[in-house]
């Protein structure tokens, strides 16, 4: 059996969610157990909520209410274009001698982000942010200001690169202030979505018997589903979204990011230049079309695919295979053919056709 429960809208936005509350049934011998799913948009993108609760009886509403808040906190705090957000403020702050205090929740995303920045030997880099404004990707981190994606000059180059770094941050934990030198800003969107998720599942996760929360294809998992089935995890095609290229099957306790350079583009003779940005050298990276990674962590995951989106396929599989309990499939296309490339056990968790 099963009943749709309603519509219900959150935060600033009215957003439209369709839940499903599936109840245990038997039916043909098969055995269905009780979950709530819903589909709303946040942080710019698709938000999916699964949750199996303990029980039939349990307030699965609540939970699923809990997940949202906790999306639209990080929303609230880490959108660098939204002038009410923590992080915008943050920016604006530049350059003041005595830094600019900071909640638990910004100050921990930094220091995320900080811990990614050296894993990945500054590949991860949240202060690519002027670059990424001045190529037209987003909106201005501090003005709101929109603008066409477009190539940069070399004087361009030459004169944003030095404000790129983010060793040049000095953040005070205890204190809980950071220091941002003048002219830097800091754009959290290649780690944020994945913090979110992580964010939402852990806080109903000791609740409930499994929860999967995914904002735009940046994942978080925890738990069981009822039935002891793995949870299935699709990759999609980056040149169709709409198709599938992959499936991975997953336990608990993970978290699945994709980067793509479809989600955002320019062309120059014909070549694609995508919205991240190698923070060596200031351009666009153009190696691969897609990279897929499985961490412990959706926020890990996040980072480090954007990260492997810039080292390219061998630096990016060697950095991922030194890592414990993390895995990537990162695609190619080479005469218009889609090539993948796999960590050391990337390919054990993909579906095989037959069990499909
Ligand atoms: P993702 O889709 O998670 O790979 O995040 C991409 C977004 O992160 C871009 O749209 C930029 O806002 C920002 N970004 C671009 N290049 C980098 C980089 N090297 N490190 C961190 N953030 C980046
Ligand atoms: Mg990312």
């Amino acid at each position: 059996m099963r009943l749709k429960i309603g519509f219900w809208s959150v935060g600033i936005a009215v957003v439209l969610i369709v839940l499903v509350l599936s109840l245990t049934v038997s039916s043909c011998g098969k055995k269905r157990y009780a979950f709530i799913s819903g589909t709303t948009h946040m942080m710019g993108t698709e938000v999916n909520i699964t949750i199996y609760p303990y029980d039939e009886e349990a307030d699965s509403q609540y939970f699923y209410n809990r997940t949202l808040e906790a999306i639209e906190d990080v929303a609230d705090i880490a959108a660098a274009f939204r002038q009410e957000s923590e992080l915008y403020a943050l920016n604006q702050s530049a350059g003041a001698d005595g830094g600019y205090t900071v909640s638990y929740t910004l100050m921990d995303i930094l220091v995320k982000s900080r811990e990614a920045y050296e894993l990945t030997g500054g590949a991860f880099d949240p202060t690519v942010a002027p670059l990424v404004f001045a190529y037209g990707f987003n909106y201005h981190p501090t003005t709101g200001e929109e603008s066409k994606p477009h190539s940069l000059t070399d004087e361009e180059l030459e004169k944003l690169l030095p404000l790129v770094g983010f060793d040049k941050i000095l953040l005070d934990e205890e204190g809980g202030v950071v220091f941002l030198p003048s002219g830097m800003n800091i754009d959290l969107g290649a780690i944020a979505k994945g913090y979110a998720a992580d964010l939402a599942c852990d806080g109903i996760y000791y609740s409930v018997k499994g929860v999967m929360v995914d904002i735009g294809g940046d994942i978080s998992i925890r738990g069981r589903k009822p039935s002891g089935d793995p949870w299935l995890v699709a990759i999609a095609d980056p040149r169709d979204p709409e198709k599938t290229l992959a499936e991975l099957a997953l336990t608990g306790g993970c978290g699945v990011a994709t980067s793509g350079d479809y989600e955002s583009y320019f062309e120059v003779d014909d070549e694609r230049y995508s919205h991240i940005i190698d923070p060596r050298t200031g351009l666009p990276a153009r190696w691969v079309i897609s990279t897929t990674v499985i961490a412990p962590t959706a926020t890990l995951a996040d980072a480090l695919t954007t990260a492997v989106f810039v080292l390219g396929v061998s630096e990016g599989i060697a950095l991922i295979d030194q890592l414990a309990d993390t895995e990537v499939i990162i695609y190619t296309e080479e005469g218009g053919e889609l090539i993948a490339h796999y960590s050391v056990g990337a390919e054990e968790l993909l579906v095989a056709d037959e069990e499909k």
